[in-house]
């Protein structure tokens, strides 16, 4: 992952530079201590199955990787180098932008092996190459709200939680608005993402606050979507709620009481369609502290 110059957003209020850290460190890749901190993806994984949290998030088993999440990583590759160079006052070609997602998608091949299964490589390429020409050829690219950060990490001790939140928003836009892209097969259906992702807009919410000292704005959700002509969707979520916070506080303490429990037991249901740890979960009969 690269290295970005650190993010500066300016503090109208004091004219105060802030730093908004960029993504030099990539902890929430990392597997290890499930109470060193919590995100958006620990929370997620562990309230969806926390047996597969347990091998991916605890164990850190990497399961191979994947067409879909490959050809996701490298749009998302594609865009970050997009906005970096906006980020820097550049305008970058679109043949730029092409080379730059061509080049991390042989990248990530060479770090982890993909497994294609029955699709084709090259098909895989121009798929992801035709969602990031679609997003430069967008109004969403020539957005005139400044960029204040770029895979911004961001960790924030809140004593209202029992973890420090740790997260790496994908974008931050004038007026402290979070914005996340998510690469999907399918038009997707809006209202059912945002309850979806209340979740990751809550906790971006705190770390941007903290980060800030200011109010963060209603996040938006850039919908790219991997159809032969690729559709790009903006949707702006309303305000994340006193409730919706106080949700995520609960659900903190259940995390961190489950973790210290070893709760860590196979909930079977859609979501298995697409686990990686099939296999092992069905060798499952224990909890694993069990004795
Ligand atoms: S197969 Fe289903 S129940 Fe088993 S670990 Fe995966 S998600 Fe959990």
């Amino acid at each position: 992952m690269s290295v970005a110059p650190p993010n500066a957003v300016r503090d109208s209020r004091s004219d105060q530079i802030r730093i908004l850290r960029s993504n030099s460190v990539d902890e929430e890749a990392q597997p290890g201590d499930p109470l060193a901190y919590l995100s958006a993806s620990r929370l997620k994984s562990f309230l969806t199955c926390r047996l597969k949290f347990y091998y991916e998030k605890v164990l850190g088993i990497q399961p191979p990787t994947g067409p879909n999440l490959h050809v996701g990583k490298a749009v998302h590759a594609g865009l970050e180098a997009f906005h970096h160079a906006r980020w820097r006052g550049e305008s970058p070609t679109s043949a730029d932008i092409l080379a730059a997602y061509n080049a991390s998608f042989c990248a990530l091949e060479e770090a982890e092996a993909v497994e294609y299964g029955d699709k084709d490589r090259e098909e895989c390429l121009a798929t992801g190459e035709r969602v990031v020409r679609a997003y430069l050829e967008s109004p969403l690219a020539n957005d005139p709200r400044r960029i204040l950060g770029v895979e911004v990490y961001l960790r924030a001790e809140d004593p209202s939680l029992p973890l420090p939140l740790l997260g790496v928003l994908d974008l931050v836009r004038e007026g402290n608005v979070p914005v996340d892209f998510k690469t999907i097969a399918s038009t997707p259906n809006l209202e059912e993402e945002a309850w979806a992702n209340q979740l990751q807009l809550s906790i971006y919410h705190l770390l941007l606050g903290d980060a800030t000292d200011q109010t963060a704005a209603p996040g938006e959700l850039v919908y790219l979507v991997k159809l032969k002509t690729p559709k790009i969707i903006q949707h702006q979520l309303p305000p994340v709620t006193d409730t919706q916070l106080a949700r995520l506080r609960t659900l903190a303490d259940v995390y961190v009481d489950g973790v210290k429990r070893g709760d860590f037991y196979p909930s079977p249901g859609m979501h298995c369609r697409w686990c990686e740890f099939r296999g092992r979960c069905r060798a499952w009969t224990s909890l694993p502290n069990a004795a």
